[in-house]
């Protein structure tokens, strides 16, 4: 069986340096010898030194990253070191990922060789007691605030998201947002950064693999990307041994329809944060799975307002510095908090225009394949109530009602997409007709033959 081998994990500068291997053939990963990062950024926040913390902590994140590979080839993906509780729990891990993304065969199986497997001692004493993982959208920040003061500790992986980059000034805002975010809710933070979604495995091909050979469809919409997603959130796995943190919290994206509550069936599914621990930490329960995300934007917005404080809630992908304003999370965030009587500009959204707002959603251009965030939306919409911004658009929205809205921005999208469609098949077409019939050129002959005529 080729190999997959964790070669090397070393600390450096506040860094934690990690060496992967692979045989050559086996074109999993990028390059046959892979260098990786995790770095803690203002980790003097919070005193701690990564070189005290054991080989079979600073392994948890990196281990985890790899272990899915091993599910669908045929590899054996060697590790030197490994914490006996999350050895323990590798088929509790499988079983969940399988549940959720699969059925996964166990036919499809490599192995895992761990050189050796140590039982790791747990710190007692701990300034925190917690880890709260915070991106700056609304379910961090309703966590956030559910977790408040001193024992919490804010962390920010801004690489778990797909198309994150190192630098540039969404980072430079993500920077910014949790040190201000800290310092309403009273509690420190660090910052985490790592490179393994930018540079380690080919996931177009591993992604199309899964797809067309192996034939996964779960209920999982995200796949090969979402698989990896709690592993990259267990980059704070040495940050938290090392500050003696039990519990890992992260806020829940489950939303409600009809008042009945809908999971989110991606990676960061309950089953597959319950299945993840080592050395005595784990995550808890996720925060606010039982809130609305409504009621949720109004517990920020009540608690920020009661102690004269403003947060931004992000919750666009754009790399700038302020958020689009309107893509689908944007449009669901601003309605939010508009339904709450409040202006988007003061929460985190620069360039909201209440008519160009208003126009948007009048053309029926917020569309999200799952209808459960615009029916909590129009629910909390009171026809009693006089609204400060877009009060007409508001009491429309209601009056139409969130089946007919999302009727209309589908069939709105679905022309679009026909229309895009037939605009690709025409350029395709005259690209053709170009070259068959040198169109181009045909300005370069009426030229010579007008500058003949003229010279006859
Ligand atoms: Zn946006």
């Amino acid at each position: 069986m080729k190999r997959i081998e964790l070669s090397k994990i070393t600390v450096e500068d506040g860094k934690i340096l990690y060496e992967v291997r692979q045989d050559s053939g086996v074109e999993l990963l990028r390059q046959d010898l892979a260098q990786l990062f995790i770095r803690l950024h203002c980790a003097e926040n919070v005193k701690v030194s990564l070189g005290q913390v054991p080989q079979s902590i600073l392994a948890v994140p990196i281990s985890l990253y790899l272990l899915p590979l091993t599910y669908f080839y045929k590899i054996e993906l060697v590790l030197p070191v490994m914490d006996k509780s999350l050895y323990d729990n590798l088929p509790e891990i499988y079983a969940a990922y399988s549940k959720l993304y699969g059925a996964f065969d166990e036919e499809w199986r490599g192995k895992v060789t761990v050189k050796t497997i140590i039982e790791t001692p747990s710190l007692e004493k701990s300034m925190y007691d917690r880890v709260v993982f915070f991106s700056g959208g609304v379910d961090a920040c309703s966590a956030g605030i559910n977790n408040s003061g001193r024992k919490t500790l804010l962390v920010s992986i801004p690489d778990i998201e797909i198309y994150a980059k190192n630098e540039g000034p969404l980072r430079e805002e993500k920077f910014s947002m949790i040190n201000k975010f800290s310092e309403v809710v009273n509690s420190d933070w660090v910052l985490i950064s790592n490179n393994f979604n930018a540079t380690l495995f080919r996931d177009n091909e591993i992604g199309s693999y899964l797809k067309t050979q192996k034939r996964l469809c779960g209920p999982a919409v995200d796949g090969w990307l979402g698989i990896k997603y709690l592993a990259n959130m267990c980059c704070v796995a040495p940050l938290a041994y090392a500050l003696g943190i039990k519990r890992l919290i992260m806020g829940s994206g489950f939303g409600f329809i009809e008042g009945k509550e809908r999971l989110n069936n991606d990676g960061a599914h309950p089953l597959l944060t319950n299945s993840i621990s080592f050395a005595g930490i784990g995550f808890s329960e996720q925060d606010g799975s039982h809130t609305r995300r409504s009621t949720k934007v109004r517990n920020i917005i009540e608690w920020c307002n009661s102690r004269h404080k403003k947060v931004k809630l992000w919750t666009c992908f754009c790399d700038e510095s302020s958020q689009c304003g309107v893509c689908h999370k944007c449009v669901r965030t601003q309605l939010n908090i508009l339904a709450t009587r409040e202006n988007p500009r003061d929460w985190g959204f620069a360039k909201f225009d209440e008519s160009k707002f208003e126009h948007l959603m009048r053309s029926y251009q917020y569309y999200e394949n799952d209808p459960c965030w615009l029916w909590d939306i129009i629910d909390v919409i009171d026809e009693k109530i006089m609204y400060p911004y877009c009060n007409r658009m508001l009491h429309w929205l209601k009056h139409i009602g969130y089946k007919e809205y999302f009727r209309r921005a589908k069939s709105q999208i679905e022309w679009h997409n026909r229309i895009g469609k037939w605009r690709n098949r025409i350029c395709k077409l005259i690209g053709v007709l170009q070259k068959i019939f040198l169109i181009q050129k045909y300005p370069h002959y009426l030229k010579r033959i007008i500058c003949r005529l003229k010279n006859a």
